[in-house]
């Protein structure tokens, strides 16, 4: 069982486990994912899209593996309805562990590295216990993530419940959507529309972002480990950058003239992120291999279909 299976990550876990000859059920109620996603999943037979709302119910299907990405992701979505952001990482997290607690399936947790807020500590290794809002706009996500740790590790600890916790650091890659507000998706449709790139605040913020087939390697390492691997684990690239280099390389990349602009800096947004993953490679021998560039070349083509437009300069 995937939940948020029709999401940008959550897509490419279903992809991973039809090619393994998985049946796959994937549950979700698109509010952030989008049919397009799976729809060349939808003619395997192993393949099941069960439109449901975690907050609501999980269907109670025998399963071995349960992956929960249910969840808005990116900043303008997740605070659209803060109260039903909670609720999806609180009460979701707590239908796959009661699911597991029946069914005995592992249960794979896509945390992030928001449990560490603006951090004091850099890079952020997981021992380091966060700098967090619990009252601010980004809180209902922050806090609903720091909740569904709790509750898995209290399932394992109350009932043995087997759980794999990742804390995922910004990922990119085909299948964003263009309209989901992160800054890797808007930085590339403003600049092949032409449009201006708005940089939040001075730009000297810095994020680590890694490429989704890289991050989704690391997730089938993680889970599918033997021993006591609980986690939780950074999976990330740490490669750091600011805004403005962000926005100057999609430029260069998109060949687009695009003007770029200031716009007032969301309320708690982080100054800086990059993951230690020193934990990641010791224990899953686990290291991202694409770079930005590489990454945002593939990302960039995907867009231009995505959007129908004449492929640009993204040969550099
Ligand atoms: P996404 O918004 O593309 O995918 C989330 C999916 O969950 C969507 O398909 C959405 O429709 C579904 N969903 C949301 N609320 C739901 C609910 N109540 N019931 C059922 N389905 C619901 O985001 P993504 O980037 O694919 O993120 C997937 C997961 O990974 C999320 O849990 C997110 O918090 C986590 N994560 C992602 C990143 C990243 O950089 N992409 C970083 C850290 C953590
Ligand atoms: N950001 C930006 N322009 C945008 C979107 C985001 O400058 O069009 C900034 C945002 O303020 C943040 C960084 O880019 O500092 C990463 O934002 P994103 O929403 O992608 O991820 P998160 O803040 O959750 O790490």
């Amino acid at each position: 069982m995937v939940t948020g299976g029709a999401g940008f990550l959550g897509s490419h876990v279903c992809d991973r486990l039809i090619a393994e000859g998985k049946q796959v059920y994937c549950v979700d109620n698109l509010m952030s994912g989008r049919r397009a996603n799976i729809a060349h999943l939808r003619s395997s037979p192993g393949f099941t899209l069960i439109e449901a709302d975690v907050t609501d119910s999980l269907p109670d299907i025998e399963v071995d593996e349960i992956w929960s990405l249910a969840c808005p992701a990116s900043p303008p979505c997740y605070q659209r309805d803060p109260v039903h952001t909670l609720m999806t990482s609180v009460m979701g997290m707590k239908r796959c562990l009661d699911l597991a607690r029946k069914t005995g399936a592992r249960v794979f947790q896509a945390s992030t590295s928001e449990v560490y807020g603006d951090p004091e500590v850099h890079p952020q290794v997981e021992s380091y216990r966060g700098y967090v809002s619990s009252v601010g706009p980004r809180a209902c996500y922050d806090e609903g993530k720091r909740a569904a740790e709790t509750l898995c590790f209290d399932y394992q600890r109350s009932y043995g419940v087997d759980i794999r916790v990742a804390r995922i650091f910004n990922t990119y890659g085909p299948r964003m959507s263009p309209h989901d507000g992160r800054v890797v998706s808007n930085f590339i449709v403003h600049a092949l529309l032409g449009e201006p790139l708005e940089i939040y605040g001075n730009g000297a913020q810095t994020r680590s972002f890694c490429f989704v087939d890289d991050l989704v390697d690391g997730f089938f390492r993680l889970m599918r480990s033997s021993g006591n691997l609980a986690g939780p684990v950074n999976l990330g690239n740490p490669g750091e950058f600011t805004m403005q280099e962000l926005a100057q390389l999609v430029l260069e990349m998109t060949g687009s003239n695009s003007p770029v602009i200031s716009c007032p800096l969301p309320v708690d947004d982080p100054r800086q992120r990059c993951p230690d993953i020193g934990l990641a490679t010791a224990l899953l021998d686990w290291k991202p291999k694409v770079s930005l560039r590489e990454g945002l070349r593939a990302t960039i083509e995907s867009f231009q279909n995505e959007l129908w437009l004449e492929p640009r300069a993204v040969e550099h």
